[in-house]
């Protein structure tokens, strides 16, 4: 292997940067020269490919975000939009590529991998935790810290008023934010995806914590939760009852910021990693962490089977919570 290219795709997450430089640097040190490509499969497909050295990723290392941009791409997902990115990527002479991004991205990677003769492994880049073959995605840990220092922010306001808030936080259709943001602060309640949200039984369940003493109760809704967002939740718990209740959606303030030392570590070591898979030639995978150990696990299998929400944790967030 004597060139790689290395791009960013989908949602940005942080702790990208991190693994850009780690890619950038590992594939210096055994002798690869690296190129970097601008807005992730979009730029691929537009041959926008810059060389970069080690000093070319030099300050990013505490960015949020990803410095080599990222788009989505409709012509991506297209055989033809496909091909036109293996022949850019053949014109520069790059025989291996890292994508990191969700798993949306690693479809098209995937697809790339079995369509043309560059070998393509995958980095775990999104802050949902969706991806089977890692324990932690990049960029999880960063959101779930942003979270809770804003639920920590409403939990001072709801605890001075002895308030009912409800905080919707990201996650797709994976509740793995929700219920580490609420394990982590505190929350009386998490509604995940993975987990039927009963209106009824939630509103019996708010009644009881006040009347258990609680002066305030906070309700951390995932996004993707099956009974709605965090506005519609708390318009049907509260339906026909005279609680003072507040609604709060982190949005996208979850997304940036600068990397955790988790997260920035973590992309060094997958960064490393992905170039020692690229040079062993093994096509087709993602590499992650599984406690403590790199692993390397197969494109599909990554995005297909992902990881749901541990059935032990939601119980003792349930336990914990009275
Ligand atoms: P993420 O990687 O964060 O899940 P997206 O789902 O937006 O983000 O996917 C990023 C890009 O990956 C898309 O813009 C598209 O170019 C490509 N992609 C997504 N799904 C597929 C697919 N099924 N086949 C080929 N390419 C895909």
């Amino acid at each position: 292997m004597e060139r790689i290219a290395v791009l960013t795709s989908g949602g940005d997450a942080p702790g990208m940067n991190a693994a850009v430089r780690a890619v950038v640097r590992a594939a210096d040190a055994a002798g690869i020269v690296s190129y970097g490509v601008r807005n992730g499969y979009a730029g691929l497909i537009e041959g926008r490919l810059e060389p970069m050295d080690a000093r070319a990723v030099s300050g990013i290392l505490h960015l949020g975000g990803t410095t080599l941009g990222t788009a989505r791409s409709p012509r991506f997902r297209t055989t033809e939009g496909r091909a036109e990115a293996l022949k850019h990527l053949d014109l520069a002479g790059v025989d291996g590529l890292v994508v990191l991004g969700g798993d949306g991205s690693f479809r098209g990677a995937d697809a790339l991998s079995r369509e043309g003769s560059v070998t393509v492994v995958g980095i775990p880049g999104t802050i949902d935790n969706d991806l089977s073959g890692t324990d932690f995605t990049l960029g999880f840990d960063t959101a779930v810290n942003t979270a809770l220092e804003l639920i920590d922010r409403i939990r001072d306001t709801a605890a001075s008023h002895g308030r009912l808030f409800f905080v919707e936080v990201m996650g797709r259709r994976s509740g793995w934010l929700a219920l580490y943001s609420a394990l982590a602060g505190g929350g009386t309640e998490a509604l995940v995806p993975e987990r039927p949200t009963d209106i009824d039984v939630l509103r019996v369940r708010v009644q009881r914590s006040f009347a258990l003493g609680k002066r305030f109760c906070l309700v951390i809704v995932a996004e993707g939760d099956d009974a709605g967002g965090a506005y519609e939740v708390a318009a049907r718990v509260c339906e026909g009852t005279a609680v003072d209740y507040r609604v709060t959606t982190l949005g996208h303030v979850q997304r940036g910021g600068s990397p955790t030392m988790r997260d920035r570590v973590l992309g060094a070591v997958l960064g490393d990693a992905a170039v020692t898979a690229l040079r062993d030639g093994a096509d087709g995978v993602m590499v992650g962490q599984l406690r403590g150990d790199v692993v390397r696990t197969p494109l599909e299998t990554a995005w297909s089977r992902f990881d749901r929400t541990p059935e032990d944790l939601l119980s003792l967030m349930d336990r914990l919570s009275r």
